[in-house]
């Protein structure tokens, strides 16, 4: 029997100019922002100039917390938070790719909640998040979308996430034209998250008959963009295209979550430095013939969906796209599968995976072990 539950607490505007054509969204926030972003991407998008012109047309005042590195750190939360009581803000505008827009998530935990950024992971939070503005300058996590904020903890070198109902982004600018100065390895990087997004909700067991519409409708846009992603010439409706499909990838796992791809990517984040939406892309091939016989009809939709005619063919396609991943020594693979294998999300697999499978698949991966 059907059975689902969904729901998308986030505003959605979509479109050229759609922050300047919308700005009665930002003065319903509050009196005072903090602006949440990395070092470069807000500047080099165009975002934050169309951002100050309206806070300022507003009369509305805010600082810039322009400190968050790629897989932002408790540490660079903390400070935020910090930032924004300082700053006295009423609401958090995160601009940026998933770096800043999950900073920007935990920033308006902390600075109305007196707590460690370790207990952001609890879920529990006696005050209301401050509202947020998400404005995504990759094309990629969907996190403008998605109540997720994924962090570091430097800690225990792994990455967490924690994520309620009331860490949607209040509202979400989308505006293709951000995400035109990305450079091309970021492009082909953030799109591979996104497709994975699309591909893991679709055959999770968590998947819905509505998130079902969302990620195969990801997956043909993907494959629209491929020819033109490979060659690094990307027209401004690829950019919108891709930009859409992210926002659908988003809007997927936010009900389903993912899987042990995004598990396992975490490791080569954590211990290579390889890009998030790379590290998920060296898995994508072989997360396909580990699920194939759990999951025919939609793995063989997927791959119609991109128009290829064998899980071989995309391998080929990802290969050309990201390269190969970066072979591990046996310890490494023991150890990464063991911490993907007692992640949660890794239970959501369709097909029920043990750490001695993760093994073989992380070796299949690196290309041995067949
Ligand atoms: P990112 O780490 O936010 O950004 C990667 C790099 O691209 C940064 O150097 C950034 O510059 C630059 N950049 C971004 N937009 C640009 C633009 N328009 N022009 C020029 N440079 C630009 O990359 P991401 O892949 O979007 O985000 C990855 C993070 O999101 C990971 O931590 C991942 O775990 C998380 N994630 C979250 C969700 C979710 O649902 N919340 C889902 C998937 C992934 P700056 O240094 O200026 O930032
Ligand atoms: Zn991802």
């Amino acid at each position: 029997m059907m059975q689902f539950k969904f729901q998308i607490l986030t505003r959605v505007y979509f479109g050229e100019d759609c922050i300047v054509k919308n700005s009665n969204e930002i003065s319903r926030l509050g009196k005072r922002a903090l602006i949440v972003t990395g070092g470069r991407s807000a500047k080099a998008s165009g975002a934050l100039s169309d951002i100050c012109g309206v806070l300022d047309g507003l009369n509305i005042e805010y600082e810039i917390f322009d400190k968050v590195e790629n897989n932002p750190s408790l540490e660079t939360v903390k400070a935020g938070g910090i930032a924004a009581k300082k700053a006295d803000a009423g609401f958090v505008v995160g601009i940026g790719g998933g770096s800043p827009l999950d900073a920007a998530k935990a920033v308006a935990v902390l600075a109305v909640n007196d707590i460690a950024p370790e207990q952001l992971f609890s879920n529990d939070f006696k005050n209301k998040p401050l509202p947020v503005a998400a404005i995504p300058t990759t094309a990629g996590t969907g996190s403008e979308v998605t109540q997720y904020s994924v962090l570091v903890r430097r800690e225990l070198r792994a990455k967490a996430s924690f994520g309620t109902p009331e860490t949607f982004p209040a509202v979400a600018f989308l505006d293709p034209r951000y995400t035109q100065s990305m450079p091309q390895d970021v492009t082909v990087n953030t799109a591979v998250d996104a497709l994975t997004h699309c591909i893991e909700g679709y055959i999770s067991k968590r998947s819905t008959p509505v998130s079902d519409i969302f990620a195969r409708e990801g997956i043909r846009l993907f494959g629209r963009s491929l020819r033109r992603l490979k060659s690094g010439n990307i027209p401004c409706a690829d950019r919108e295209n891709l930009l859409y499909m992210s926002m659908l990838g988003g809007m997927v796992i936010a009900h389903t979550g993912t899987t042990f791809i995004h598990a396992a990517g975490y490791n080569y984040t954590i211990f290579k430095d390889i890009p998030h939406g790379r590290a998920n892309g060296y898995l994508l091939s072989e997360y396909l013939k580990f699920n194939y016989e759990f999951a025919k009809d939609k793995i063989d939709d997927i791959l119609c969906l991109m128009r290829m005619d064998s899980i071989d063919a995309f391998d080929a396609d990802m290969k050309t796209l990201i390269g190969s991943a970066p072979v591990l020594g046996d310890t490494e693979i023991s150890q990464y599968a063991a911490t993907t294998a007692a992640k949660k999300s890794t239970a959501s697999n369709i097909r029920p995976v043990s750490a001695e499978e993760l093994e073989v698949i992380l070796k299949r991966v690196q290309g041995s072990g067949r």
